[in-house]
């Protein structure tokens, strides 16, 4: 073994890399452990501001005394590019458009740079910009800037998108990933897990056919309704890569409080629930595109649930645990048999190229 290669510890989930300061790898893009490692120890030191060191989905930061912005950007390699429910493109607009969303914010414009592999069949990036198009309608945002560069032949892998997008504060929002409070309920939006599920059965990992379709859409005219609601909503985060269990974790710690899941109030689709136990994977750490996880002050969750079902995309919307004083920083779950066990924050790389 070389002095740089990685050394790795089997566990139940995945390859925990136990050092490796030398080279990125694959879960540096997990969204779990090691890329909060990376942003933490590498990026953040050297870029510091407030904005950015709130670690939320979106930098907040004052336009003019009167006006809050709300800045995310987000690079997309998934693969393959298109899967059942949606495309490279489509998940492009959405997760960016999601969020600047999931600060309370209204997304008003996106900027879209390509990075495109010689060889990328035109009508395969045709179909790809259709389907942005659409999602942008939909979301109700316009692309006013963009980028393309071309790399050789095997330098790219088809065509990565990076999206920036940007948002109006609406006056008097107040929400972050440090605000969850002891007695707050946490709520999903909807069923876990469809996403990457439906991107392995693309890729034909799964071994066994599924209908099982990705969530991916825009979150915001929902996260209007529930805006509408409630003036109680603490925190809103999409929980994409590293799932909802990773998400979680974030907060817990942001916030300095424990959350105790429900588990079963978690929304399950039976076949994502099939599909993970022939894996041997747990749906609280599958991506999902199309889903938000809100902490909500307990008086207002009942009214905010109910709003959410009748929108598009939050009618599986449910509470499914709290918010505690102890343990800080961590998350448990009591289980269907009355046990409670931690949830951790996902280590490692799961599914590599889910977004
Ligand atoms: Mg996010």
């Amino acid at each position: 073994m070389s002095k740089n290669e990685p050394v790795y510890i089997e566990s139940v989930m995945c390859p925990v890399p136990i050092r490796d300061r030398g080279h990125i790898i694959l879960g540096h893009g997990s969204g779990g452990k090691l890329s909060g490692d990376l942003i933490a120890d590498l990026f953040l030191p050297p870029f510091d501001n407030p904005a950015l060191r709130a670690g939320d989905d979106a930098g907040v930061v004052d336009a003019n005394y009167c006006t809050q912005l709300a800045v995310s950007t987000d690079s997309h390699v998934v693969w393959p590019l298109f899967f059942p429910g949606g495309d490279i493109g489509k998940l492009a607009v959405c997760g960016t458009v999601n969020d600047v969303a999931m600060m309370g914010a209204v997304p008003q414009f996106l900027t879209a740079g390509f990075i495109l592999e010689e060889g990328l069949e035109i009508g395969l990036l045709e179909k790809i910009v259709a389907s942005m198009k659409d999602a942008a309608a939909e979301a109700g945002v316009q692309i006013i800037a963009g980028d393309t560069k071309v790399v050789e032949r095997g330098k790219a892998d088809g065509v990565y998108i990076n999206t920036s997008g940007v948002g109006l504060m609406l006056p008097g929002t107040e929400i972050g990933g440090a605000l969850a409070r002891p007695g707050d309920v946490v709520i999903v939006s909807g069923t876990i897990g469809d996403h990457g599920i439906a991107v392995l059965g693309a890729r034909g990992d799964l071994g066994f056919e599924t209908d099982i379709q990705s969530d991916v859409a825009p979150l915001n005219h929902l996260v209007n309704a529930m805006l509408e609601t409630s003036d109680n909503i603490h925190v809103m985060r999409d929980p994409t890569r590293g799932g909802v269990a990773s998400t979680l974790n974030e907060i817990a710690k942001q916030s300095g409080v424990g959350i105790v899941l429900d588990e079963g109030a978690i929304p399950v689709q039976t076949a994502v629930r099939a599909a993970c136990e022939m894996l041997g994977f747990d749906s609280l750490y599958i991506a999902n595109e199309g889903k938000l996880l809100a902490i909500v002050a307990r008086e207002d969750a009942d009214a905010v649930v109910e709003v959410m079902r009748k929108t598009k995309y939050g009618e599986d919307a449910a509470i499914i645990g709290e918010v505690t004083a102890e343990p800080p920083g961590r998350v448990l779950m009591k289980t269907a048999i009355g046990s409670t066990r931690i949830v951790d924050v996902l280590m490692g790389e799961m599914l590599p190229r889910i977004c």
